[in-house]
């Protein structure tokens, strides 16, 4: 009867809760271990400017392959370990491989990506210059990005952090602009170099017409402020002449260049151009 049938379900969303927890912990317990294991790596992908496509930047993105589950993708365990302090930890690893890499390259920037914990962290911008001071690195060859939840949950708080650290000279990217709560409007009280489209509104540019109109209001927003404009996740050639005549001022996606190991980035930093390569190579590592 429906009561039992309640019941029966009550107990099966328990065992899914539990189910999901366990995972979780122990998602939790491989990735407290994963850098003395040396489970955690780097890869690098191209950002490159809209006209002759010069390698201007490469986003670094941190690539967990464990013996456990295999390669984890960070779009599982970055919030995992976003909600414990993990985050931290990982991500200083993460900013010290990116600024290691800089040595290699000619000039491009690495684009670093932060998540809210950590921008909030108390002395964000002590923490950074200290580390990146010890690299010796120029705070022009670090792009930090950041999305819109970390800073407007604390608006005047996040405007102050981003101004102290673009007066330093780094370089401040919005990351997945689109996707969250920013309205087109605040966005001016951020010191910002660049909104990031997020891939979601370039999948569907081809397809509905909302996407490309958001598309292009971005990029008119993005250049009325002065701002850069790249857009990520481009896939195809008919992306690209859209992109291009929407006015995006940098690219990024498989099209152009998978995500590669730094030994790759290295040599394709110092062709300084890239031309398009088809999207059936795959990233080495994640099969
Ligand atoms: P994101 O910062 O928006 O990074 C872009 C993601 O899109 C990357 O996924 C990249 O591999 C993928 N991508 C780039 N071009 C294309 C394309 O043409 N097609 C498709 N389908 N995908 C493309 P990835 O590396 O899996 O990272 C996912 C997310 O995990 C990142 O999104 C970022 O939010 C987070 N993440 C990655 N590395 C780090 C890190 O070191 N620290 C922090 N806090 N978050 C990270
Ligand atoms: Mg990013
Ligand atoms: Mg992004
Ligand atoms: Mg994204």
């Amino acid at each position: 009867d429906a009561k039992h049938s309640g019941r029966g379900a009550a107990r099966l969303f328990d065992e899914v809760m539990d189910e999901s927890i366990r995972f979780r912990r122990r998602i939790e317990g491989g990735l407290a271990q994963s850098i003395a294991r040396e489970e955690l790596s780097m890869a690098y992908q191209p950002i490159v400017a809209r006209e002759g496509l010069e390698i201007v930047g490469f986003e670094a993105l941190l690539r967990w392959n464990t013996a456990e589950f295999g390669p984890v993708s960070p779009g599982l365990f970055i919030p995992i370990a976003e909600e414990s302090n993990l985050i931290h930890e990982l991500g200083d690893w993460v900013l010290d491989q990116s600024l290691a890499v800089l040595k290699d390259w000619p000039g491009q920037y690495v684009s670093v990506n932060f998540s809210p914990r950590q921008f909030r962290r108390q002395n964000f911008v002590a923490h950074i210059v200290e580390r990146v001071q010890r690299a010796g690195v120029e705070p022009r060859r670090v792009q930090i990005e950041i999305t819109e939840t970390a800073i407007f949950d604390d608006a005047d708080h996040a405007a102050e952090t981003l101004y102290r650290l673009r007066q330093m000279g780094f370089r401040i990217a919005l990351d997945d602009f689109g996707t969250g709560y920013s309205s087109l409007y605040n966005i001016r009280m951020f010191a910002l170099d660049s909104l990031k489209i997020d891939k979601s509104f370039i999948d569907g540019m081809g397809r509905e017409r909302e996407s490309a109109a958001i598309v292009h209001s971005i990029v008119h927003l993005g250049r009325s402020l002065g701002l850069g404009v790249i857009a990520e996740g481009v896939e195809t050639e008919a992306q690209v002449q859209a992109l291009r005549l929407a006015g995006a001022s940098h690219l990024q996606g498989f099209y152009f260049a998978h995500p590669m190991t730094a030994e790759d980035a290295r040599e394709l930093a110092h062709q300084r151009f890239i031309a398009g390569e088809d999207d059936t190579a795959d990233e080495p590592g994640t099969g």
